[in-house]
């Protein structure tokens, strides 16, 4: 069997291209445009580009993107006076703080002082807590692409077994949360896992969020299964550098029903679903409904 390519570049220029629809209408109706606000302390290198493209993005929909870019020495009052600042301003409906912060930051500390209803990663304590109780929450981006990747391909995922490879805060358990909201049998697998092979083959759907370069082979695959690689590492092949997945592309792809590609599966959804966030934050800020399709 060779599987289906799920191109999560399409599938999140159709998202982006929702929220702009969704934004351009809000701004026309009501005069209400979303604004995301993201935070960037330091100048490490693949914060800066992560930001800025998340930047780009957010102009891109019509939504205000306000950049607050701090020197790497900020201290721990003046950051939080910032982000007491953005909680009482109307016109931003998102905070994002970059992460990692400097090591002098307390990053809990940081992020639990976000209002949450506009945590748009949706990190915050109050949001984990809401979602682990099945209660509207603001969703964190990664697994919010990958589950609305499986509604899309497989409709109802009710009844699945799903096997999460990775058990951290931002994509291993959130997204075995949101697949258990979607009625999945749900393994969490991780680094003390017995026979993770074994465990992996039980799965319907097989989501790798490792960090481990092209560990999961296809020989750890159920046949038919849909595999969700999240993992992003960059190696270096024949001396050239490479990015590759926590999947073994090729041997995996030749057995499961379904696979996202690295780069161009999982990675363009979650600034896309940044995005979502950040609307679906809007709306609720004003008493408006949901945008369909891009919340959890
Ligand atoms: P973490 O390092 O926080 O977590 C990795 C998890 O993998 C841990 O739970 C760890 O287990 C588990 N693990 C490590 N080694 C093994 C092993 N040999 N067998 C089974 N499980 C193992 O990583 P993240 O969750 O932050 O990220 C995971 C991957 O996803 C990375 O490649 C990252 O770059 C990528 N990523 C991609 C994003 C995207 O936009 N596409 C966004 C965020 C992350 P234990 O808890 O026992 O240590």
């Amino acid at each position: 069997m060779t599987a289906k390519v799920i191109d999560g570049k399409a599938f999140a220029a159709n998202v982006r291209a929702q929220v702009a629809e969704h934004v351009a209408k809000l701004k026309a109706d009501k005069g209400i445009t979303p604004g995301l606000a993201v935070v960037l302390v330091g100048e490490d290198p693949a914060s800066k580009v992560y930001v800025k493209n998340k930047h780009a993005s957010t102009i891109e929909v019509g939504m205000e993107s306000f950049e607050h870019r701090l020197p790497a020495e900020t201290s721990e009052a003046d950051l939080l006076a910032l982000i007491d600042r953005l909680n009482a301003d109307p016109a931003v409906h998102g905070i994002l703080v970059q992460l990692p912060l400097p090591k002098h930051l307390d990053s809990e500390l940081v992020i639990n002082r976000i209002d949450p209803a506009k945590d748009v990663d949706g990190f915050h304590i109050s949001n984990v807590g809401l979602l682990g109780t099945g209660q509207k929450s603001m969703v964190p981006c990664t697994p919010l692409g990958c589950l609305m990747m499986l509604r899309d391909h497989h409709g109802s995922l009710a009844g699945m077994n799903a096997v999460v490879v990775g058990r951290s805060n931002i994509v291993g358990k959130p997204m075995a949360q949101l697949l258990l909201g979607d009625s999945c049998t749900v393994t969490i697998a991780h680094s003390r896992t017995k026979d993770l092979a074994e465990v992996c083959k039980r799965a319907d759907i097989l989501v790798a969020a490792v960090g481990r370069p092209e560990m999961i082979t296809g020989d750890m695959v159920k046949p038919g299964a849909t595999v969700i690689d999240v993992g992003i590492n960059r190696i270096e092949r024949d001396g050239k550098a490479k990015l590759v997945g926590d999947v073994h592309y090729d041997s995996a792809a030749a057995v499961a029903g379904a696979i996202t590609p690295v780069p161009g599966g999982v990675g363009p959804m979650t600034i896309a679903c940044l995005l979502a966030n950040t609307l679906t934050a809007c709306c609720r800020a004003n008493g408006l409904a949901e945008p369909k399709g891009l919340t959890a």
